[in-house]
């Protein structure tokens, strides 16, 4: 997939994945969710080993939670249809 930024920049990766915004050049990461899921009372009872597992199990590598905002049309689809910077309000389609 190719998106073009307001600058005419191409952008080659899917936007979910980008570490900073290529417009504002903000920084999207918010924590490693190992670190969220370990802070969690609820989860006390899981070692690392299964805590870590499951967060293999259930999120996609890097294994980090994104500021990217993900955006759903009202009445639309009950999916992502364009994401936006939380810092620039940039806005960027959905590929899918
Ligand atoms: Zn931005």
């Amino acid at each position: 997939m190719s998106l073009a930024s307001q600058s005419g920049a191409r952008i080659s990766a899917d936007i979910r994945f980008l570490d900073n915004c290529p417009e504002c050049h903000a920084d999207w990461h918010a924590g490693r969710i190992f670190g969220v899921l370990r802070n969690q009372s609820w989860r006390e009872q899981k070692n690392n080993v299964e805590l870590q597992a499951d967060v293999e199990d259930c999120y996609s590598p890097p294994y980090t939670f994104s500021r990217l905002i993900g955006i759903t049309e009202q009445g639309g689809e009950d999916r992502v249809s364009k994401w936006r910077c939380p810092d620039c309000a940039h806005e960027w389609p959905c590929s899918r």
